[in-house]
């Protein structure tokens, strides 16, 4: 029996579209976007020229606007350390976020809590989802920026950043959102034009690993004040010098431009299984760690009682390969950070599943998987 994957959140399956294009940009189109001299030069610059209008388009930003980076871990520290001199010079040094972001954003917001920043985060409810007022009510004047994610990974809990955004509209912090899981999917919480940044990886959505972008808007006509974290060529506005990867950016692109397809349809289907994979599990006696209500339709973590995670997942291997969720350093399991935040029971936590699909996923082993899991459970 084939192993159907259910680990989207962790990474996406590359479609063959994708890697028809990133091959022609390998094999044929191989030149260096940066040559001026030659047709090889001229070609990969308009490569990258088209990727980027499609990217900024589905983000709602101009071109200029768009940093290609190597994936969300480094727009995330860029959005968050590329502060740091400006909140030093300005004397603003505030940060809020929340207590269920990556590690790529909890980890400099770490960093910079040693660097006499002064770091609040929010806590979740329990159903995953971050309070808009309760975070709105920690910005002080002198609050340099507020980072939080748009759908989280280990969840799918959807943010109210619509809201944020909105409670945001006099207050002069810059709003930086990690779209990662948000990308295409969950429009509604990049969409706002009062967002300074947004974070997105292309593995996330069918492209390839190693490329992601921050989007950072303009006020008026100014950039934001984010400094480099590393110096060159000059690429990238001087933000992110580096040679191009080309075929990366294009495989980005087309990943995007793909998924956009059709989505309201896709969507569609996506809860539809969600619908049936949660009634499934209900009557198997599961106990949910999202809202599969407020989260996107493509995730459900739950918990059977009784049945540690690692069991569970012992008991879905020959059938689907689904997550834990939570952090995994290469050396250790901890408890999820994330549902440890959202207060759930340690049995709870310990027994954790995360099963996750794309938008181009037709249909899920739901039978097969219910069935595994009762045998393991008796
Ligand atoms: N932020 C979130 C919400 C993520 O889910 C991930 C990937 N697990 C990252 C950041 C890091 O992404 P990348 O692998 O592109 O560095």
């Amino acid at each position: 029996m084939t192993i159907i994957y259910l680990d989207y959140n962790s990474t996406n399956p590359v479609a063959a579209e994708v890697v028809d294009v990133m091959v022609h940009y390998l094999r044929e189109d191989f030149g260096n976007a940066g040559s001026r001299t030659h047709q090889f030069g001229q070609n990969a610059k308009n490569a990258v020229l088209h990727s980027r209008q499609t990217l900024a388009s589905l983000l709602g930003v101009k071109t200029e606007e768009l940093i290609f980076t190597s994936g969300a871990t480094e727009s995330n520290n860029l959005a968050t350390l590329g502060l740091e001199e400006f909140g030093a010079l300005s004397g603003k040094t505030h940060i809020v976020s929340t207590s269920i972001e990556h590690k790529s954003i909890l980890e400099p917001l770490e960093y910079l809590s040693k660097r006499n920043f002064d770091i609040e985060l929010v806590g979740p409810q329990p159903d995953g989802r971050i309070d808009a007022q309760e975070l709105l009510a920690r910005v002080r004047p002198d609050t340099l920026l507020v980072s939080v994610m748009g759908v989280n990974n280990e969840t799918g809990a959807v943010q109210p950043i619509n809201q944020i955004a909105e409670g945001l509209r006099n207050s002069e912090a810059y709003l930086h959102v990690d779209a990662s899981q948000a990308f295409i999917k969950e429009k509604q919480t990049y969409a706002n034009k009062r967002i300074d940044f947004i974070t997105v990886s292309a593995h996330k959505i069918g492209g390839p690993k190693g490329i992601g972008a921050l989007a950072t808007r303009r006020r008026k006509y100014s950039r934001p004040p984010l400094q480099p974290r590393q110096f060159g060529g000059g690429q990238e506005w001087g933000i992110r010098p580096g040679t191009l990867p080309v075929p990366l950016i294009a495989g980005f692109a087309k990943a995007a431009e793909l998924s956009n397809q059709n989505l309201e349809k896709k969507l569609l289907r996506a809860r539809a299984l969600n619908n049936e994979l949660v009634k499934e599990l209900t009557e198997l006696g599961a106990l949910f760690n999202n809202d599969p209500l407020n989260s996107v339709p493509t995730t459900v973590n739950f918990s059977i009682p009784n049945l540690d995670s690692e069991a569970a997942l012992m008991a879905l291997r020959s059938v689907a390969a689904a997550s834990n969720g939570s952090a995994c350093t290469s050396q250790s399991y901890e408890p999820s950070h994330v549902l440890t935040a959202a207060g759930l029971p340690n049995l709870q936590i310990g027994g954790a599943v995360r099963i996750s699909w794309g938008l181009e996923t037709e249909s899920l082993p739901i039978s097969e998987m219910i069935e595994a899991l009762a045998r393991f459970r008796n």
